[in-house]
């Protein structure tokens, strides 16, 4: 955006922030503390549920020095509803080093005010620009949405690195007279304008500037690829152990995921059967029941996959013919195969 557009832009937004926006309680006082409040309790929370708590909470404890020291039990009571309850204690502490710290007064610099407890990048910038008036970035989704439509940024808003392209373009184009209001503006505009689907582009004060419009496809923007959901599989590993001191051991398919590599037996769990009882079918093998010991029971997660296992070590009475890609290793041998981590945690604590 060339100078002149980045000003009429701010212009466009911050005169329509002071004349449209909501009547919020936060944003009638501008007490750092307050706004603090109002920021902690609004992440992961709709501002129609957010506003009776709010005001319930800046009654009981106005100042930080009211809040800094008042029972934890209490505190989680006040805020009993809201959920993620580690927000609420992060927020204490963080008020409490500004009481024991900063003599009460949160601090007015992003070095400062980033380092307490519970204040990220959009915390900071959102009480420095509301409260203080400084020109920082506070960038949350509402705002990814806005600029990369306005400024037609495709970088995939899923990827954490991706803010920084954001917090960089507020930098370039926030109002240093009116952050608080440019600030608000773009979130404000996130929330009632640019909506993630339909924007209402008709209506929106920034549309001259906006490049998405121009181009037709508002909708498109921002990417953001899509979070896989995690799949949770449970499964019992047994370490077979035969009479000469070996372990049966197999290989991994040769594509997918840690394709070659080697584990112990590995038996999905399932209700209606026995592991046990599927290990000695499946690889040829008779097994001595009562010496089964358990070794080790974790989880381990790889990207959208996370592996709940139960590890036992086990005797084999007698083994016949190994199934294919399986044979029996000694220690010697084992420790020259490649192994997935959960193997070499188990195998790590066999040996211990
Ligand atoms: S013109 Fe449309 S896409 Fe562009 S900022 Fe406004 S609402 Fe969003």
């Amino acid at each position: 955006m060339n100078y002149q557009y980045t000003k009429q832009f701010r212009q466009a937004l911050v005169q329509w922030f002071l004349e449209e926006q909501r009547d919020l309680p936060w944003r009638r006082t501008k007490e750092p503390y307050q706004i603090w409040v109002s920021e902690v309790m609004l992440q992961q929370t709709r501002v129609d549920t957010v506003i009776p708590y709010y005001n319930r909470f800046i009654e009981k404890y106005p100042t930080a020095e009211s809040l800094a020291y008042s029972p934890e039990e209490e505190l989680l009571k006040m805020w009993e509803g809201l959920g993620y309850y580690s927000r609420v204690r992060n927020l204490q502490a963080g008020v409490r080093e500004v009481v024991e710290v900063y003599g009460g007064k949160v601090p007015d610099n992003r070095v400062d005010i980033s380092k307490l407890k519970g204040v990220g990048p959009y915390t900071a910038g959102a009480i420095l620009s509301i409260a203080y008036g400084k020109p920082e970035h506070a960038v949350d989704g509402n705002v990814m949405r806005v600029l990369s439509r306005v400024l037609n940024i495709d970088a995939d808003i899923a990827l954490p690195k991706t803010k920084k392209v954001f917090e960089q373009a507020v930098t370039e184009l926030i109002d240093h007279e009116n952050a608080s209001a440019f600030n608000q503006g773009l979130m404000e505009l996130g929330a009632l304008i640019c909506t993630p689907t339909s924007p209402k582009c008709l209506l929106c004060p920034v549309r001259d500037y906006c490049t998405a419009f121009h181009e037709g496809d508002p909708s498109s923007l921002p990417v953001k690829t899509k979070k896989l959901k995690t799949k949770n599989i449970e499964y019992d590993v047994y370490i077979i152990r035969d009479q000469q001191g070996r372990f049966l051991m197999e290989k991994r398919p040769d594509a997918g995921l840690l394709a070659n590599m080697w584990q112990f037996i590995m038996i999905e769990r399932q209700a209606d059967e026995n592991s046990l009882t599927k290990v000695q079918k499946q690889y040829n093998v008779t097994l001595e029941h009562n010496s089964k010991e358990t070794i080790l029971s974790f989880s381990h997660v790889f990207s959208h996959l996370k592996w709940h296992i139960d590890s036992y070590l086990v005797d084999a009475v007698e083994t016949n013919a190994n199934p294919e890609n399986t044979a029996y290793f000694t220690k010697e041998q084992i420790a020259n195969l490649p192994m997935p981590v959960p193997m070499l945690k188990i195998w790590g604590k066999i040996n211990a």
